[in-house]
Parts: C-alpha cells; structure tokens; sequence
C-alpha cells in the first residue's frame, strides 16, 4: 500500500466509513476534498480541480470550498441527489498534538436537510422508510425532519400498492433494508427518482421510546426504527422535535393511484411538473406556509368518512358567510411564521435571535385568532379557537429576554435585555461606566490642555489612545502621556489610568458577549421543552388556514356546498376547476352529471377536442373537491362518498418507466379493474388507441362488459369507436351520451355541450382544418373520406401528397379500412368453420347463413 501522509491516513479513514457521500474534510478555511470526490465535485461544482502532492509520485486529485460559501455547494449536490458528510476539526490545531483530530459531525442527505435555504416554504421534504416482511406485507414511514412529523403506513396488498402510495408524495429519500431485493431497489429508484439509503439496524432506540407508545405491530416499531436510527446515524444528536408517529390508516381515505394522481395533475401538472393549473394552483388561497403544506396532504388523501367531511363543510360554510371576518382572520394569520419549522430549528439548534422573536411576535397574535374566531357563529369555529392554547409562558420567556431588533450573529452579543440577568446587567454598567469614564476624561485634557482637537480613540491593536495632532504636540507638557505610536501627522498616547479603564472595559465586554451567548442557549433550552405545545398550535392553525382558504376559493369562484348521498349522484352544470380559470372569460361551458345504480357507466362520444376528456376529469375533481371538505364548481351537487378513483386519461407516453403507451394504457385499466368496487369511480378514457383498430375495440368492448357485469362501479368511458354505442341495447346500466358540436359553413363548432345519445359523426377532417393544414390536403382527405365511405375499394393511391409526413395520416385511414375488410370477411370465414351443422335445425341452419351474407356484403 502506498504511504501517505498521517493528515491523510486519517483522510482515507474517515472516508472509508462514507463511501456514498462527499466528504467535506475541513482543512483551515476550507473543506477539502479529494481523489473521486475531488474529480466529481469539480464537475458537479463547476470548481477548479487542484493536486495534492502526497510524499509520493502520483498527485492526488483535490478541490475545496471555502467553509463561510460551503452552504451554497452544499445545496446543489443535495439537489441533485448526493449526500455529503460534514467532517470537521473537533480539537483546538493549536493545543493538537499531531494531526488534529477530525470527525464526521453531521450527514447531511436530500431527506435530511433542515436548512431553510435548501427546503421549499410551502412544501414538506420526506424522507421514508420502506421495510418489508415475510408475511408479504410492506410498511412506508414519512418522516419531515424540518417539522418533526412522523406519519406510518402498513400496506398488505403488495409491491404495487407501496408504488402507488409513494407516487408523488414530495420524498427525497427513502432508507430501505439492504435485503430489498434490486429489481424492487430499481423501481424506486427509477420511478420516484429518490436517493435510496440503507439502514439494516432495526433494534428499538430507547430514546425515543415516547414516538412510538401508539404502535402495537412489530412490523411498525421496525420500520419506524430503521428510520430513527438513520436519521440518529446522518445527525448524530437527540432531536426532540420528532413528533409521536401517526398511524395513516389507509382504508379511512378516498384512494387514488398513481395514474389519477398523475393525470388529475392534483398538486403538479404533467408537463411542465409545476404547481402552475394544478387543482392545487386553484385551491390554494392558504396564507402560511403551513397551511399549504397541509393542503397539499388533504389533497392527496380525501376523506371518506361523511361526519369528517361534513364538519369540515361546516366549517368552510361558516368562513364563508363570515366574509368580513374572514378577511380579518386572513390578516391575522399572515403574521404568522412557520411554527412548525420553528420548531424543528430550535430542536436543532440553529435558531438565532430573530427566529425566537418571529416566534415570539406569532404567539402573540394567538389571542387575536381567538378572538376572531369567537365571533363567527358555527359552533365548530367556536371549537377550533378552544384548541388554541395561549402560550403565555412561552410568551413571557421570549418578551422578557430578547431586544426587539437583535443581529443575526448570537455570538456577538446585542440579543439579551437589560434587566434580564444581574450578572449581565453588571457586565454592561462597567462597560457603560469606563465609556462615560473615558469621555469625560476626554473633555477634562482638552480644557487642561487647551487643544481642542485632542480626542480618544480606539483599535483593536493598540486599545484606547489619546491622539495630538503633530502642530498641537508643542502645547502638550513634557511627561504628561506615554508616546505609543507615530504617525504621519499626529502621536498617539496612552496613561496607565486609561489602560487600567481599558482592561475593565474589555473585560466586562468579552464576558457580557460570552455570558449573552450562554444565555440565549438556555433560553433555546427552555423553548426546547415546549415544543410539542408549539407543534399542537401549528397543527391548528394548518388547519384555520386551509379551511378558511376553501371558503375564500369557494367564495371567489362560487362554488356551491354539495351534500352526500348513497350510491348516487347528480351536477347541476358542473365546471372544471381548473380549466375555467384558466379560460379566465367565464366561456366554459357548464354541463349536467348524473349516475345511479340504474345507470352507472356513462359511454361518452363525440369528436375530438369536444370536451370529452374536460367532462371526465372534471367529475373526478368535483369528487375530491367535496371529499376534502371543499365546496364544488356547479350549481347544485348531491355526490355520493367514493372509496377510490381509477383513471386512464389521455396519450401521455409513460417516460418515467419507459413503457409503451399501450402496455400502460392496459396495466392501467388492469390496476382498474383489479382494484375497483361498486363505490369506486373509473374514468377511462379512449382505451385501446394504442393497438390496432379491431384490437383495441374487442378491448374496450371486453372491458366495458366487464365492469358492467362484475364492478357495477360508477364509470365514465370515453371512445371514439362509435361501434360500442351499440352497447347500450345489450347492457341494461350503460347510458350513452355525447358532446355537441355543429357543422356550420362547412366548419365544425363545438359547443361543449353534453347530450343524451350517441354522436353519429366522426370530425377529424373538420379538426384538421381548425389546425389550418393545408386547404389542398383537407380537400384531398375530404375526396378520400367520401370514396371510402361510397365504395369498400381503397382510394387510388397514385396522387402525390406534398407534405411529406401528412402521408402517413392518410396512408393510416387506407390501411385500417383495408384491415377492415379483410378483417370482416375472416370474421365470416371463422364463424362459417365453426357452425356445427348436425345440430342445428334446417331454420337455425337458414338464419345464421343470412346473418354471414350480411357480415361478407359489409
Ligand atoms: P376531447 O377529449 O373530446 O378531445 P378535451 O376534453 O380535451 O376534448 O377538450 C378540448 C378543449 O376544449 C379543452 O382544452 C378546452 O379548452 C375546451 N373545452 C372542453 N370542455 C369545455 C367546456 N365545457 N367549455 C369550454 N371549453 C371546453
Ligand atoms: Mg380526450
């Protein structure tokens, strides 16, 4: 083995135990890094890659980072994934014998960050634990280390289940046992594009024994533990804001997998992943961090019990008559910070001065919110403001302590209140006495001296000094100061008095700076023990704020309070949310809904861009709107409570899994069909697009029967096969119904609008000619359209297309009509080699001979 120097004998060591970080070697003013991590970080940095000559002939590859700027590097090798562990000096260099002693004092991970630059206000940052068990059940912890929340969820249904509950929640990491087998690895990997980090220790910590007293399931102890102990591991100290953990009971909420999450774009949109025309986006009118966060999580997780929903509506049905003091109350609570993150910093110990006065200066609008809430008249208001305990004390030990502007710095002093501390108090008077001593002694050499430019200065070399300008220095009696310094036009002196005063100035000075440090400690040590209170008050006024933001939303975009029935369902002219704000000019077209037993699948047709897509989707946020507690976008709602939405909307290619559309289109509606009840809602929408003509109809046919026969859920089946209209004969509970557009001079107008019965044209050339193709090529499509429609011959073919790709488009219409009929006359030649013709009766015989002559003629 090659010999290296001790500094980085310890420097090999130390990352031999953090192979999947960046080490951050503190080196002087620097972090230093080297070898791999010197090459990587030079690129992911954008920082200079230097050498180190290590006593021997290849250099090692360093670079570094200057400790005061490392925050910044930092956050971005977080961003993008990596973790990286704080190694720094933990022995005075000077009193060091050898090489000074260095540890990893902190790992910081993307699940891990509790600095505020690095999280996102309105957003929570997860780390989970995935564990798995023999019984074939998995279980998913949450954990927010910036608000201390702790959330445990068992699932006993399967690896697609733990996918489908992962699927856009906002993890950054997720710490599984190293037995996870790797395709399962991958598929976190791959599908969440999380860091995975391992913690195989699952043994109870003692120390947090109070987290987990509601846990009674051994499977739950052990993934929370796994999670504890690599949150113990990457922070290395107690964290005393790490709330009890809450068990999510799955089967209380309405669920939606990761398609309808995904496709309902509830928190993000597809493309552009932003919050920006999210169901989201349009809700969200919380004015504190934490209220957005909680919105986020009621989002994801409707409710489904309707005495929770109800109170909920109550609440909202209160805020939202009560518009004046709704107003007030919004005043009130934008004051507010972000208690629970507070709360998480103090636990941490990275609070300064400001961030207790932020507390403190939003504790005392608590008897505000109070009051403001008195004054609405639902009981259940009235409920909300008894939650909120005045922190009185609290409120005392921050009033008495801390200056009302302190500095950032709590090592510099300046944060602590006269009269807060003798001692201190003491410290301060004999600074403030030698000041005034020095001043005065100032004005009594001028008039001895009678050299009114004289005056007393202070630095940090020299201390206090007496300062004669060279043309005066003839006017100073001999012997009077002791000479210090020369300079270009005065000197500087100093008497043995004034240095006396100096020492006790100084003195008192360091030790107040000391002392205010001390204290501001003990003061965080003493907020420390109240912070579940604190979190207890985050809690509520979360929920003060999301509650008053629906009514504020449902106010603004007159949403009307629905009210819940069993297995049916009626809209008064529903809107989408979301699409008629974008619209913005109040042009969106309002349409009816209605389902029962009677009628539970709605076959929707109708040309393309007529809204059929707009009116599925618009049902299913309708759905989670009353299901959150949330007034909904229509004139009048009766919903019924749903126990889970499926969805299969549009073409989206699913990048992310680099599946084909069609295999997601099936693994969709299979996910569906599997997973559905009568009290569930399926949309799909155009399934089996992805295959061919004839294919992808048996497809839908299959799957409508399907659901018709064995879920009876409550379904919204779009299609463009206008064949499987026909199903309304056959199956009793399917209701067509269409999306009105009109031809008008030759261009088709749609209107939006729902109506019973089946469309009966197809528009796709009129749609073309919205999109302006080429007046030449709509005419050829038009001429090609009425051949095909007049004779079953295909369109002579010999006419050149100019636009080259647009072949393809008509090429495709050729071919399927071409399958079309080749596909029919099989049909016929199959069902003719099938009849079995010793057991039919000479007039069965005759009747199925007249039905295969019809089905060749076609
Ligand atoms: P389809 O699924 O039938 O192809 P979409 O639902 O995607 O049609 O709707 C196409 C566009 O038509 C939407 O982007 C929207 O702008 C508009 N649209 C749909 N429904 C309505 C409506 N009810 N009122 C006004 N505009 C609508
Ligand atoms: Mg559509």
């Amino acid at each position: 083995m090659a010999k290296y120097t001790p500094m980085m004998e310890q420097y090999m060591k130390i990352k031999a135990e953090h192979k999947d970080a960046f080490l951050f070697y503190r080196l002087g003013d620097f972090y230093e890094m080297f070898f791999d991590d010197a090459i990587k970080a030079s690129r992911e940095l954008e920082i200079t890659l230097t050498q180190r000559d290590p006593g021997q002939k290849e250099p090692i590859p360093m670079c570094g980072v200057p400790y005061h700027a490392a925050d910044n590097y930092i956050r971005i090798l977080i961003d993008k994934g990596y973790k990286v562990a704080m190694c720094e000096q933990v022995e005075d260099p000077k009193t060091a014998k050898g090489v000074v002693k260095r540890e990893v004092v902190q790992l910081i991970t993307p699940g891990t960050v509790m600095e505020s630059n690095m999280l996102r206000e309105g957003e929570n940052n997860y780390i989970a634990s995935l564990s798995h068990f023999k019984d074939g059940s998995y279980v998913i912890v949450y954990n927010d280390l910036s608000t201390g929340e702790n959330r445990i969820a068992l699932l006993s249904h399967g690896w697609d289940t733990v996918i489908h509950e992962l699927y856009n929640q906002p993890i950054k990491e997720i710490v599984v046992s190293s037995s996870l087998p790797e395709d399962l690895q991958r598929q976190l990997r791959d599908r969440l594009h999380v860091t995975l980090s391992y913690q195989d220790e699952v043994n109870f910590n003692a120390e947090y024994r109070n987290l987990c007293e509601n846990l009674n399931d051994e499977r739950l102890m052990k993934s929370f533990s796994r999670l504890l102990n690599y949150i113990q591991f990457t922070q290395k100290r107690s964290l005393n804001h790490l709330q009890q953990a809450e068990v999510i009971e799955l089967d209380h909420y309405l669920s939606l997998d990761m398609y309808s999450k995904r496709n309902l774009e509830l928190t993000e949109t597809i493309l552009k992943k932003g919050k920006h025309g999210s169901l989201l986006w349009v809700l969200d009118k919380t004015v504190t961090a934490m209220g957005s966060r909680m919105l986020k999580k009621w989002l994801e997780r409707p409710l489904l019990n309707k005495q929770h929903i109800e109170k909920r509506l109550q609440i909202v049905d209160g805020f939202y008559s009560g518009f004046m003091e709704r107003d007030t109350l919004r005043e009130t609570l934008k004051s507010v910070y972000d208690l629970e993150r507070l709360a998480g910093r103090i636990a941490f110990g990275n609070v300064n001065a400001r961030d207790l006065n932020q507390l403190k200066q939003s504790l005392e609008k608590i008897p505000e919110l109070i009051e403001t809430l008195k004054q609405f008249e639902q009981e259940q208001i009235k409920e909300l403001a008894d939650r909120l305990l005045y922190p009185k004390h609290l409120i005392d030990i921050l009033h008495s302590s801390l200056v009302d502007d302190p500095p950032v710095s709590i090592k510099e002093g300046s944060i602590i209140k006269d009269g807060y501390n003798e001692t201190l108090d003491n410290y301060r008077d004999a600074s403030r006495n030698g000041k005034k001593w020095i001043a005065e002694l100032e004005q009594k050499e001028k008039q001895e001296t009678k050299i009114k430019s004289l005056k007393i200065g202070y630095n940090r070399v020299f201390g206090y000094y007496i300062e004669v300008t060279k043309a005066n220095i003839h006017l100073l009696p001999e012997g009077r100061y002791e000479r210090k310094q020369t300079l270009a036009n005065a000197e500087r002196y100093i008497t043995p008095e004034l240095k006396e005063k100096e020492q006790l100035i100084l003195e008192a000075e360091e030790k107040s700076v000391e002392l205010e440090y001390t204290l501001f400690i003990q003061i965080r040590e003493q907020i420390k023990e109240h912070i579940p209170q604190l979190q207890h008050l985050a809690e509520v006024v979360s929920t003060i704020d999301v509650l008053q933001a629906f009514a504020t939303v449902s106010e603004t975009n007159n949403y009307k309070r629905p009210r819940f029935a069993e297995n049916k369902l009626s809209i008064k002219n529903g809107r989408h949310p979301v699409i008629e704000q974008v619209m913005k000019d109040g042009s969106f077209v309002p349409n009816d809904i209605s389902l029962d037993d009677n009628k539970n699948i709605l076959l929707i047709t109708g040309p393309n861009m007529s809204g059929k897509s707009t009116y599925m989707r618009q049902l299913a946020l309708t759905v989670i709107m009353g299901q959150i507690g949330c007034f909904v976008p229509c004139e009048d709602a009766e919903l019924m409570l749903f126990d889970q939405i499926f969805t299969r909307i549009g073409a989206a290619d699913d990048l992310v899994s680099g599946q084909s559309t069609f295999m997601v289109e099936m693994l969709e509606a299979n996910h569906a069909i599997s997973n559905a009840t009568n009290k569930s809602l399926i949309l799909l929408d155009e399934i089996g697009r992805g295959t061919s003509t004839y294919d992808g109809m048996a497809l839908a046919q299959a799957i409508v029967e399907y659901i018709h026969n064995n879920i009876q859920a409550k379904t919204l089946f779009s299609t463009h096969y206008h064949e499987l209209t026909a199903l309304e004969e056959t199956l009793p509970n399917l209701k067509n119904i269409h999306v009105r557009a009109e031809e008008y001079e030759g261009n088709v107008v749609f209107l939006h609008q729902i109506k019973d019965g089946a469309a009966d044209e197809s528009y796709g050339i009129h749609v073309a000619k919205l999109a302006d193709l080429p007046e030449a090529l709509i005419e050829r499509a038009s001429s090609i359209l009425s051949q095909l429609e007049s004779t079953d011959k295909p369109a002579p073919t010999t006419e050149k297309i100019e636009a080259g790709q647009l072949s393809f488009f008509v090429e495709e219409k050729l071919t399927a009509k071409k399958e079309k009929v080749s596909v029919s006359h099989n049909k016929v030649i199959n069902e003719l080699k099938q009849l079995n013709l010793f057991e039919m009766t000479p007039l069965e015989a005759m009747n199925e001979l007249y039905k295969l002559q019809k089905d060749a003629k076609k």
